[in-house]
């Protein structure tokens, strides 16, 4: 692609760094930009600056937040001591769309998958190990999606609280297999997690 302008060469070539974004794309946006009021590409730069510098992991839970603890685990009507294990903020927003779950979540922050050099290191395990040694979680529910590294992943966790007194449980696989929380429907996925199983069962199936 050739540019007459190396400022607008340079916006472009950012701009194709997102996902799904290819060169053509990011052209297309980026005339979009200029053909709007100046404010309005402030405005958007701003929300990403201020996004970027100010956002924080909430303490407990490591869900994406804007105080040191999350409205979630900050709200008393939760039921503290029942824990949905997620891959990350999309999930909590999914089950949060269901309003079937009371209870508070740790986000894991990924999936173990050693293809992709990811190790229960890498994520947020410890913490969560942490959490059921202490006896602060009677019920862990396992909502990682069903795929190979969703399922090691549980079943690493499950091994690490071996011995606690916790029960565990899985979210029932009404949803296909392969197919990540975010995709499946409200009413799909806020039956699974009341029709949970417990986990030792999933074992076995
Ligand atoms: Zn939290």
């Amino acid at each position: 692609m050739e540019f007459s302008s190396k400022l607008l060469e340079n916006a472009v070539n950012e701009m194709s760094q997102l996902p799904g974004i290819g060169k053509r794309t990011a052209l297309r946006l980026v005339l979009h930009l200029l053909r709007q009021p100046k404010e309005q590409t402030l405005d958007f730069t701003k929300a990403l600056n201020t996004m970027r510098s100010e956002i924080k992991l909430c303490k407990s839970c490591h869900n994406i937040s804007d105080t040191d603890i999350c409205d979630i685990c900050a709200n008393p009507n939760r039921t503290e001591n029942i824990v949905c294990v997620v891959e990350d903020i999309r999930d909590v927003m999914a089950i949060e769309n269901t309003s079937s779950f009371k209870g508070l979540y740790h986000v894991l922050g990924g999936k173990i998958s050693p293809m992709d050099g990811i190790g229960p290191n890498e994520l947020n395990i410890y913490s969560l190990v942490e959490k059921v040694k202490q006896g602060r979680i009677s019920e862990l529910i396992f909502a990682l999606g069903s795929t190979m590294e969703g399922d090691t992943t549980n079943f690493y966790i499950y091994k690490q609280i071996q011995g606690c007194d916790v029960k565990t449980s899985t979210i029932a696989r009404g949803i296909s297999v392969g197919n990540e929380l975010e995709y499946t429907d409200e009413v799909t996925l806020g039956r699974s997690i009341i029709n949970r199983i417990p986990f030792e069962a999933s074992l076995k199936s």
